[in-house]
């Protein structure tokens, strides 16, 4: 029987789950899930300024809103805790123990400035500077251990086999690689703290784990002859290596905070869903037949091979992220909808409680000024913006009915606010300048007509209060009057909504009360004509 995979994700906790390690995240995820695997998550944290509590939740709240439940690690535990490297430092210390015993390290009783010396000179030679340049290697054992007892400052190095061939080894990724060992140098393992470096570290908790896969991004590939070494020396056998190729963003440059948010928060704080993030990023460098877009966890984690990786860069188009994402978001019940919404529907009444009075004013003394300054921002407090949740919660059947008006118009969930807080503006509902001297000031269209006409269909306490019936009446208004139906409807639409583009007029007149609706709409005529 195949041994069974287990698989690692293993952040430094020093901010932010980025973008790049989301990804590497998921691939490890799916490749567990689809092999009936087991995915470990491994805090390496130790840093130990940047390590902090805050930056340990930060990722495991990343994790857990991706959905990216893992079998052992922090908080679920496992055989093979702890999870997190500062509480493993014994295993490093028997690992080093190992190493000593099998010859394969030796004392460096180097000083940093001695080292620092030398690199400086080296670096001035042609040949520049080639590593560690073995002083200690040759030390008498004798020596070495007198040194040692009398508390001589020093670090363990690997003593590299002057013999190597060099280091290839299969990337699942990448295929046949090779590095020569010759320019190896003998790495530090162990600080004269007695703390491990790096590549020491990743290799004992990937040896005492069990990892059978090391899934990461290829800015560790350098690394991995380095690793496959202290492996040997170990005596152990590596694990499979598959590396991510980088991501990049669409000017082809790497992914950085130039191109915009970076982090899975940031994602999330900008109304993106998780499972459609989880499907954008899992075709970051995998797919599953060249051509499937949009596919579920379930797709995924059934589907998630090694082989389907390309080495090709990966291109993080936002364009498509948020393609997707709207289709996931049209895919939402109401229910589902409203529940993943809260914060932005409580921006959205917040700021229909904060808009001046007087918002309705066109915001120039020429209205018909094309370089009108863009209105004031609307200020929200943050009593309000509780308020306005509180609200939102204690009342989410009443914003479900918000969803048939913009589903259909979302990319993400933080665009609900300038969509639909007209709603809540009442008769201080603000106008988009431009609507107002397109639509309402335009020479012959007779808009004021129109929403005079419109006015009394909506005055008519005789006509129930539903969009069917006030739409029906007032589209009957067009043969009378011998106007478009756009001219007649698009000023009323104006003057309800602030703005010629808005969701469904009438829909979105049967969410407001008929007071509100006539108020907004006296307003407007008292103002624009
Ligand atoms: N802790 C390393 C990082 O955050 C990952 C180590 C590894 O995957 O081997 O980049």
């Amino acid at each position: 029987m195949a041994e069974k995979v287990r698989v690692r994700f293993a952040p430094s906790p020093t901010g932010r789950l980025h973008i790049g390690g989301a990804r590497t995240a998921i691939f490890n995820w799916a490749f567990a899930r689809a092999t009936g695997g087991d995915f470990i998550l491994r805090i390496e944290d130790t840093d130990p300024e940047r390590s902090t509590k805050e930056n340990v939740d930060v990722i495991l709240n990343a994790m857990k809103w991706l959905g990216l439940t893992w079998d052992e690690g922090p908080e679920v535990g496992g055989e093979a805790g702890p999870y997190f490297q500062m509480q493993r430092m014994g295993t490093y210390a028997e690992a080093l123990e190992r190493l000593k015993e099998r010859g394969a390290v030796y004392p460096c009783f180097c000083t940093k400035e001695e080292l620092d010396a030398k690199r400086e000179a080296a670096e001035k030679t042609e040949g520049g500077y080639a590593g560690y340049d073995r002083t200690c290697r040759d030390l008498d054992p004798e020596e070495a251990a007198r040194r040692i007892a009398a508390g001589e400052a020093h670090t363990w190095r690997l003593k590299v086999p002057l013999d190597h061939g060099p280091i290839a080894f299969t990337d699942a990724v990448y295929g046949g690689v090779s590095f020569p060992a010759d320019v190896m140098d003998d790495m530090i393992l162990v600080r004269t703290d007695g703390s491990p470096t790096y590549n020491f570290a990743v290799v004992c908790d990937d040896a005492n784990m069990g990892i059978t896969h090391v899934i990461r991004g290829d800015d560790h590939l350098s690394n991995t002859p380095r690793q496959i070494l202290i492996y040997e020396a170990l005596g152990l056998t590596p694990p499979t290596f598959a590396h991510l190729s980088m991501i990049l963003g669409p000017d082809g440059k790497k992914l950085s905070k130039r191109h915009g948010a970076t982090s899975v928060e940031e994602y999330r704080d900008r109304g993106y869903l998780s499972d459609a993030v989880v499907n954008f990023l899992a075709l970051l460098g995998w797919s599953l037949d060249g051509e499937t877009t949009i596919m579920s966890r379930e797709t995924i984690c059934s589907e998630f091979s090694l082989d389907r990786i390309t080495k090709k860069d990966a291109i993080f188009d936002e364009t498509k992220l948020n393609w997707m994402n709207g289709v996931y978001i049209r895919e939402t019940t109401p229910d589902e909808w409203v529940r993943a919404s809260v914060p932005w529907l409580a921006q959205m009444v917040a700021l229909g409680k904060s808009v001046p009075v007087g918002a309705n004013v066109v915001p120039t003394e020429n209205p018909s000024d094309p370089n009108a300054p863009a209105p004031e921002p609307i200020i929200v407090s943050d009593e309000t913006l509780a308020a306005a949740k509180a609200q939102v919660e204690g009342d989410l059947a009443w914003y479900e009915r918000l969803y048939p008006l913009v589903v259909e118009r979302l990319e993400r969930l933080d665009q609900i606010p300038e969509k639909l807080a007209f709603l809540f503006w009442g008769a201080n509902c603000r106008l988009d300048q431009k609507s107002v001297n397109k639509v309402l000031l335009k020479d012959g269209a007779r808009a004021d007509e129109a929403i005079a006409a419109c006015r009394g269909v909506l005055a008519d306490e005789a006509n129930e209060w539903s969009a069917a019936v006030l739409e029906e009446k007032c589209r009957a208004l067009s043969e009378p009057l011998d106007m478009k139906l756009k001219n007649l409807l698009q000023p009323l639409r104006v003057a309800v909504c602030g703005n010629m583009v808005s969701p469904p007029l009438f829909e979105s007149i049967e969410l407001m009360d008929r007071a509100d609706v006539l108020a907004r709409i006296d307003a407007v005529v008292a103002t624009v004509f």
